[in-house]
């Protein structure tokens, strides 16, 4: 019998290191206090273990390193925008890509060329710059996630779903305003859950049916191929880079941020087949971007992450991944702390409206336990609830879905004894959340107030 270990190690070993800034709480607090409780305004090196994205944080290989060494920075047909274009075609063979600085940029492009007043723009769940973007056109973003993707508590292998029961009233309504259908895959907003090839299968069959383009949110693609290839029948022996490839073949082009599974800390792309609206996006690409050959991007950065994207379909590095996350939330669950379940890709998710059920939704419980990890341990997450999404366009306000905060997890940065200590760190604020305060907002922008509204603790 050949030995077998149950340890998943890193698949890799460390190269080169940072060192971590180590501060008091009494610092912390006072640091907080002077950010106006927004955790997006503090100094980066107030932070110790830093959760507040998985965008551009993760760690670059030996071989990206080298890669950008590669760089060419030729302003037109750079070599370096070929080995780009070959990387990404490889994964997702849309006829055009077009580079973009990140992934906002991508949708900022499509959404002024086929969103505007009267549209709608369906979802499973649109992240916020999504959401903004559509909104920013007048047009409407509506969320369809199935029902079990609203329920932190229940459990579902792809709670990332569409509800295509949803998706199919919406369109037999209204499909003329509908410019676009997208599946964000992972479903960010929604917990980092899934999406099924069977369910995308049924989105594309509506999608056919109706007349209208599909576009994926690919920014987690890698996670998503990886959770078809363990919980879907029919793919447990199938290509994590074959699994993608059928994704994209279901859709009509795509929208993407390299600074996600791509490995990369800067960069994104939007992509499609049909040639005129590829002109079109093009055309604003260069008011906006820089010219189609290199986007908002340095021949370095293209390189980057075009070495990435052969990266990131590693299955060692996949089970790593996604196992690594699944570990900080089972730690949790067993420690009674209200998470959503089951844990998705790329971070772990605290139920902030189940854990503080004092704290009304429109008092912020999210932003209360985001402030109190960050003031106990130098944690930083995000608040993902109604501060993120209760503000509407008309300036109203309602509580969100779920008021939650999100812990992601920065790719091969972060060693096992780093998420020990998170979880020491959240258990012991989790016994102290009855005396957590609700917040009040004392100023914010009309548009993604999250990332710069100031806070007051009542
Ligand atoms: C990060 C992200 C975006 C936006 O990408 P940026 O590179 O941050 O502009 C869009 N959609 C999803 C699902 C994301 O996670």
């Amino acid at each position: 019998m050949p030995y077998r270990f149950r340890t998943i190690i890193e698949p890799f070993r460390i190269h080169s290191v940072e060192p971590l800034r180590m501060t008091t709480e009494e610092h912390r607090r006072r640091a907080i206090r002077e950010a106006g409780y927004n955790l997006f305004n503090l100094h980066a090196d107030d932070v110790l273990i830093d959760l507040l994205t998985d965008s551009g944080t993760g760690a670059m290989s030996r071989d990206q390193w080298a890669a950008i060494q590669h760089g060419d920075e030729s302003y037109a047909g750079s070599p370096s925008w070929y080995v780009f274009l070959e990387a990404v075609q490889e994964l997702f063979p849309f006829r055009h890509v077009i580079p973009t600085h990140q992934g906002r940029a991508a949708e900022k492009i499509l959404f002024s060329v086929i969103a505007g007043p009267g549209k709608v723009v369906p979802n499973n769940t649109h992240f916020d710059t999504t959401r903004a973007n559509v909104e920013a056109t007048g047009a409407e973003a509506v969320d369809l996630v199935i029902p079990e993707g609203r329920r932190p508590e229940t459990l579902h292998p792809f709670k990332g779903n569409m509800d295509l029961e949803a998706l199919e009233t919406l369109l037999e309504e209204r499909a003329p305003d509908v410019p676009v259908v997208f599946v964000t895959i992972t479903n960010n907003s929604g917990g980092g859950q899934p999406v099924s090839m069977e369910n995308l299968r049924g989105v594309r069959a509506l999608c056919d049916r109706f007349g209208v383009p599909l576009f994926l949110d690919a920014c987690r693609f890698a996670e998503n191929a990886w959770f078809i290839r363990t919980r879907e029948r029919g793919y447990e022996d199938r290509h994590v880079a074959d699994i993608v490839r059928e994704m994209a073949r279901l859709a009509d082009g795509m929208t993407m941020s390299a600074k996600k599974d791509p490995l990369a800390n800067i960069g994104g792309w939007l992509a499609m087949n049909d040639d005129d609206l590829a002109e079109r996006c093009r055309n604003l690409l260069i008011l906006t971007e820089g010219f189609p050959t290199y986007g908002g991007l340095a021949g370095r950065d293209l390189e980057a992450i075009a070495q990435g994207l052969r990266e990131c379909v590693d299955p060692h590095y996949l089970r790593y991944r996604i196992r690594s996350t699944e570990y900080l939330g089972e730690a949790l669950e067993r420690a009674g702390v209200p998470i959503v379940r089951p844990v998705g890709g790329h971070a772990v998710y605290l139920d902030a409206r189940a854990l503080l059920p004092h704290v009304p939704p429109l008092l912020y419980p999210g932003q209360s336990l985001a402030v109190a990890l960050y003031e106990a341990g130098g944690i930083r997450g995000v608040e993902i609830g109604t501060v993120m999404f209760g503000r509407h366009p008309d300036g109203t306000e309602s509580p969100a879905p779920m008021d939650l905060v999100r812990l992601a997890i920065p790719r091969r940065t972060y060693t096992q004894s780093h998420v020990d200590y998170v979880i020491e760190v959240v258990c012991a604020v989790a016994e102290h959340a009855p005396e957590l305060p609700g917040y009040r907002i004392v100023r914010e922008p009309p548009q993604l107030r999250h990332f710069t509204a100031r806070f007051e603790p009542l």
